[in-house]
């Protein structure tokens, strides 16, 4: 069931920092400002079979993910771009403090947002998207599989992107049909299904990473042509306060006039001092957005789905 999928997925995310649980406090993400790490964007491999090599997926609310454990133990010892995962050593925050932002592991609130589109039957069909500080990158994978006709996604870290986002989507790409809807809902099998053909719904993506200020920049000045985003989806990317102007500033710029953000979140991230209190707060003093909280979970510390429109906007 979903909730021994979500059981096994966290016990992947055991290998990172848990923000705002209250379990493994001596586990805090920093509160460094990040150097504005330069953006770049991430080719498709040519040989979609290189980039599942050594892979061993699981499942989690009908879609395949990459095992970062596995991920982990297979490039112990040997240097990423990153130096991510050059250590195999149980804290990811133990090794590049400062430059490492979560994205290895998938973070509750995801589970959050995934729910909350069926629920409130959020519609992706021909919307352009972006999974904004995307991580595993599910929430853009199931607005690739609802029908969307662009998927971007983003990350902090170069590494995460390679090793984690675009092999989740290469995973779930290759197992969908020409639409992006599932064929099929048998089990997976450990090792990933071989790729022949790049899939056409792979070409309705493109993967970024880098600091959120660089890549609003890379896509608004690139030769490449470029829409605004119908949907915004984000998760767990309000934790630190420190970055609150840049992503406000990311979201006005690349948020199409009627567009939508979907933010999940918990309420209050301990030793970092962010949540949706603040962030609130600092929208509102912005004055460009309206915001109203759409869903709230209750269970353990508090988590709400927030969306978001430009005051203007219909
Ligand atoms: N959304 C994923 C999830 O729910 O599993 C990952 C959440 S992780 C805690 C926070 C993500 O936000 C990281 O993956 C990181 O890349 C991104 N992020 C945070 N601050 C950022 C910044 N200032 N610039 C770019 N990305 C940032």
């Amino acid at each position: 069931s979903t909730e021994i999928n979500k059981q096994a997925v966290d016990a992947v995310g055991d290998l990172s920092p848990r923000l705002g649980t209250n379990n493994h406090q001596d586990e805090k993400p920093s509160k460094k400002n990040l150097c504005f790490k330069v953006a770049k964007e991430h080719d498709i491999p040519e040989d979609l079979n290189k980039v599942l090599e050594n892979k061993v997926m699981g499942t989690v609310s009908g879609l395949y993910y990459i095992n970062m454990s596995v991920v982990e133990m297979a490039c112990s010892g040997n240097a990423d771009e990153e130096g991510i995962l050059s250590k195999s050593v149980s804290s990811h925050s133990d090794l590049i403090p400062g430059a490492y932002e979560g994205g290895l592991k998938i973070w509750e609130c995801t589970f959050d947002l995934i729910d909350y589109f069926s629920e409130a039957e959020i519609e992706f069909t021909n919307k352009t998207v972006l999974d904004l500080g995307c991580g595993a990158g599910l929430l853009g994978i199931v607005a690739l599989k609802g029908k969307a006709e662009k998927v971007h996604f983003q990350d902090y870290n170069s590494t995460v992107i390679d090793k984690i986002t675009l092999p989740n989507a290469v995973a779930n790409c290759i197992r969908t049909g020409k639409g992006g809807d599932t064929k099929t809902s048998q089990p997976p099998s450990k090792r990933p299904k071989k790729a022949e053909h790049p899939p056409d719904v792979l070409t309705r993506c493109r993967f970024f990473s880098g600091e959120w200020s660089e890549v609003t920049q890379l896509l608004l000045s690139s030769k490449k042509p470029f829409s605004k985003y119908d949907v915004i989806l984000t998760s767990e990317t309000i934790y630190n306060p420190d970055y609150y102007g840049a992503l406000h500033d990311t979201l006005a710029q690349l948020l199409d006039k009627n567009g939508r953000v979907y933010l999940a979140s918990k309420e209050h991230y301990f030793g970092v001092g962010g949540g949706i209190p603040l962030f609130e707060k600092f929208i509102e003093e912005r004055n460009v957005f309206k915001t109203s909280i759409v869903k709230t979970i209750d269970k353990g510390l508090q988590r709400c789905i927030m969306e978001m429109a430009f005051k203007e906007s219909c």
